[in-house]
This record gives structure tokens, sequence and C-alpha cells, in this order.
């Protein structure tokens, strides 16, 4: 099983003038493949693959001394986006879909590298990478199995981060005792089935007020000024902050959901999400489900769980205690069966739904908790 670290870099300057040129002669690189590719069609019908430009890359190193400046598997890895980019082009033309070429990279739009296997090592708060050095690193957890891959990234503000890939042995999945269903709220961040609802913390409202007065602030700005260059430096600082808060706060709950349960089911938003009506807010609240799940899946693997996705159709409408019909509009907070009298706050009612679409089929459903 793999597993994916973020880290942030602190480069010095001159380290950082070292990776921004790479990051360049990998886009350069990059860049001239796909000429190659391009002009050996269409001049010659000849159609190039990874193993034939590697070669022309070991080749073309040998007088072209910034070639040779970048580590060689990071220039390798370079080709096999390239290939993996014109694989997927091919792929969507045979199932008759019309996807653009692929497309050369401008300035500034090639914004990672990375060291498939070797060349990097990793020793408390130093990343070393060949041909740069030790770079200061922020390690906020600790990396568990053998590192594979570390892939150097520069972000929008012109950070810099290094996401490393370790791989750690399966482990063998424990036997279901207790399960939980988990509904997104309307206004809290997640309904569970045990009755508790996980609401953004304080702080995460407070920075998405702050948010938006920097957006109305830049809305105002005269285009092209200094100002207004400011005013979205300032946006996309925030905007930052509030990723990396809310990054945080999911990797708090997915580890509360995983020790809670070891059977854990979530709506599927593949399916469900095309019905519901979709604005801007309800975009990044998916988005932020969406890696809700991811966290949970990845932790439940470490601990031998499982998590389920299950069509969460009409969870929020039928009873959790009868399965009667009980119509509500998006304003109605409360569940009131007219049915059986049950009631319940409405995301509870539905997560206890979904967790039951989980147990379906599944033999020990007599058995688990109520409720857990
Ligand atoms: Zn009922």
């Amino acid at each position: 099983m793999k597993t994916a670290y973020k880290f942030r870099i602190y480069p010095n300057n001159q380290q950082e003038a070292m990776l921004d040129v790479i990051l360049e002669t990998c886009r350069h690189l990059y860049n001239t493949a796909l000429a190659d590719r391009k002009n050996s069609y269409e001049l010659d019908g000849i159609s190039r693959t990874y193993e034939d430009q590697a070669a022309i890359l070991t080749l073309e190193k040998k007088d072209k001394p910034y070639l040779k400046a970048v580590f060689s598997q990071i220039s390798q890895d370079v080709l096999r986006r390239l290939d993996k980019a014109f694989k997927a082009f091919f792929r969507r033309i045979k199932s008759g879909e019309d996807p653009g070429y692929p497309r050369f990279k401008g300035k500034g739009c090639y914004k990672s590298f990375t060291y498939p296997q070797v060349g990097f090592a990793l020793e408390g708060s130093k990343l070393t990478l060949s041909k740069i050095g030790s770079i200061r690193i922020f390690k906020h957890r600790e990396v568990e199995g053998k590192i594979k891959t570390c892939i150097i990234k520069r972000d929008h503000l012109g950070h810099w981060y290094a996401t490393l890939v370790s791989e750690v042995e399966d482990v063998p999945q424990v036997e279901v005792k207790t399960t939980l269903g988990v509904d997104v709220g309307i206004k809290s961040l997640v309904a569970l089935s045990t009755g508790v609802t996980i609401q953004y913390p304080r702080y995460y409202i407070r920075a998405e007020h702050k948010l938006a007065v920097a957006q109305r602030n830049l809305s105002r700005k005269k285009k092209g000024s200094a100002n207004r260059r400011k005013a979205k430096l300032e946006v996309a600082k925030i905007s930052q902050k509030i990723q990396d808060h809310r990054d945080n706060f999911l990797h708090l709950v997915s580890r509360e959901l995983v020790d809670t349960a070891d059977l854990i089911v979530f709506e599927n938003l593949n399916i469900s999400g095309m019905l519901k009506n979709h604005n801007l807010a309800k975009h990044i609240q998916d988005h932020a489900w969406g890696k809700l799940i991811q966290f949970t899946q990845s932790k439940a693997a470490k601990a031998g769980k499982i998590v389920e996705l299950v069509d969460a159709r009409y969870t929020s409408q039928k009873c959790s205690q009868c399965g009667a019909m009980v119509p509500k509009a998006l304003a109605d907070r409360v569940h009131l069966c007219t049915n059986c009298g049950l009631e319940m706050d409405r995301d509870i009612n539905a997560s206890v739904n979904i967790r039951t679409l989980g147990l379906r089929g599944r033999a020990y459903e007599g058995t688990a908790k109520a409720g857990l």
C-alpha cells in the first residue's frame, strides 16, 4: 500500500535558484520532446516511443551541458510524463472522444519534477537532493515504510513542497464488529450515525470570512495596477491558509472516524452529487467531502478497516426507523416521521440510513451494535 506525505521545504536562495533552473530545463525538455514527436510523425510518419526518446536524450546530454545539470532520472521522468499524456490522448481517440493534442507548456506551467527511485534522502529535518544539496524540511508527521518516490513542487505563491511516496505492507483486515454511517451535513461538516455532528472549527470560519473581505477588496482594484497585484497575492495567501487548515482538520476527523468503527460508510458523491443543485459553495463542500473520504480510506487501509461508498439517494427523505418517506425541504432541519413518530436531526437520520445501506447484505448485520 502506498502513502503520500506532503511537506513544506525551505530552500535557501541559492538552492531555490537551482530548483527554478531544473523546472525550466524540464519544461524545455518536455516541449522539445513534444515537438520531436509531432515532427517525426508529421514529416516521417514515425511514432516515437518513450524508449526512443530516452535514447536520444542520452546522446543529447553529451553536447548539452544544461541537460547534464539535471539528475538523469528526473529528465527521464519528464519523458515518461509526456508518454503518459500521449497514451491518454490515443486512448481517448480510440474510445471515440475528441481530445485536444498534448500541449506545449508555457512559462511557469511546469511546476514539479520527480525523483522516481533514487537521488534523494530524508534525514531528520533535512531533505538531501542530488545535484542540489540539503534542504530544510518541515516534517509535521513521521513517514512510515520505505520512501520510493520524491516529487518537488512549487505552488502559485512560490512555496516549495516535497511529496514523499512510501510503501508499507498491507495490513490484514479486521473482523467487522462496529459500523458507522457518515452523512455530509448542510450546516455541519459531517453527521454520524452515532448521533454526533462535527462542525468546522471557529478559526476556519473566521478565515473564510477574511477571504470574503479580501476578495471584495480585490474586485474593487483597477486592472493591471500594483494594488491589484497586492490584493491578488493576499487572496492567494488566505486561500492557501484555509486549505492547510482544512486539510489538518480533515486529518483529525478521518482519524476519529477510523478509531470509532471497523466499517465506515459514506455517501458516494459520484452517484448522488449529480442530482443535487450545484452552486459554488456546494462545489467547495464536495471537494472537502472527497478529501475526507480519501483521508479516511488511507487511514482505514493502514488499520485493516473498511470504507464503503453507497448510493445515498433518498437517505435524507426516508425514515431511518420505519422506512416511510418523509419529504423535506432543504430548510427543514428536523426529521419528524408522521408514520412512526421518530424525531431526529435530519442529517443524523440520513447518516443512519447510510449506515444501513452499507450493512445491507453483510452477514453480521444483526450483531453490529445499534447506532454504531
Ligand atoms: Zn418512521
